[in-house]
């Protein structure tokens, strides 16, 4: 078995299902040791279990990525438990999809202080050291929604826009410092991100849409991260878009 991330450290946001939790096993399949942040406790103490019987190095983390000061406190510990940090996920998200005539700006305020200030946050704890060692990988899980805004989508549109308005400053930023910044943008995912939305109308046409497509399973993105922090270190592979084969 090919071990590519032998010796690094990642730390991945939302490991506690999805996305997250198929790219934290995905990494330490792949040789790293990975901190897992997210808030449901018992969902991570079980990741935690099931990576360190497959051998792999492992903290969990108490993380509300909406805290700024909870964000340092999981980089510090990752850099003081498991000796560094080399690559970080930014997936944490909601996506509390509604229009926006008739909406619960509580919603708003959910995916913006997620989706958009807890990226951020958790990027500015982990940049500086990046740069100081000169190379790491910041990879944000966007979406197609940051490239194709809906109707019905406005708000979690926009939040993933700012994702990728961030991002490529960031990359030109940071670049020729040696750390590379990228955007892995999924569409659908078969993940429990649709369990959270408010507006019962648009839960159901999302998952009527849903059911009507072989859609990606959270291993198929784990694998496009995997690719990206796994290339040499002059290739940045700045952005991938995976859709569903079905998805219009
Ligand atoms: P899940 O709902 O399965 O996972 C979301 C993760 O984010 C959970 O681990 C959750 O953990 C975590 N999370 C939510 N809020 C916070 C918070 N405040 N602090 C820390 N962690 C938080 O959905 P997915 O795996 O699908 O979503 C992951 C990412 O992928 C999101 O950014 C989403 O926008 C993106 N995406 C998903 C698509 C899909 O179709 N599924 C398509 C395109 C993009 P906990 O609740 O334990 O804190």
């Amino acid at each position: 078995v090919a071990r590519p991330l032998s010796g690094k450290v990642a730390l991945v946001t939302g490991a506690s299902s999805g996305i997250g939790e198929a790219t934290a096993v995905a990494l330490a399949e792949a040789g790293a040791a990975v901190a897992i942040g997210a808030r449901r406790r018992d969902r991570l103490d079980a990741l935690s279990a099931k990576l360190r019987d497959a051998g792999a190095g492992v903290l969990a983390l108490d993380l509300d990525v909406t805290d700024e000061a909870a964000c340092r406190d999981a980089v510090a510990r990752t850099r003081q438990e498991l000796g560094g940090l080399d690559v970080l996920v930014n997936n944490a998200g909601v996506m509390l999809l509604g229009t926006v005539v008739g909406a619960d700006t509580e919603d708003w305020r959910r995916m913006v202080s997620t989706n958009v200030l807890g990226l951020m946050y958790m990027t500015h704890a982990a940049i500086d050291g990046m740069v100081e060692q000169g190379s790491g990988d910041v990879v944000n899980v966007s979406s197609v929604a940051g490239r194709t805004a809906r109707r019905g989508a406005g708000v979690y549109n926009a939040s993933k826009w700012a994702v990728n308005a961030f991002s490529e400053s960031l990359r030109q930023e940071v670049t020729t410092a040696g750390v590379r910044v990228s955007l892995v943008e999924p569409g659908a995912v078969a993940t429990e991100l649709t369990d959270h939305i408010t507006q019962p109308e648009a839960k159901a046409a999302i998952r009527e849409t849903v059911a009507g497509m072989r859609p990606l399973q959270a291993e198929d993105i784990a694998r496009a991260v995997l690719y990206v922090v796994s290339q040499p270190p002059h290739v940045a592979v700045n952005e991938v878009l995976v859709r569903p084969t079905d998805q219009e």
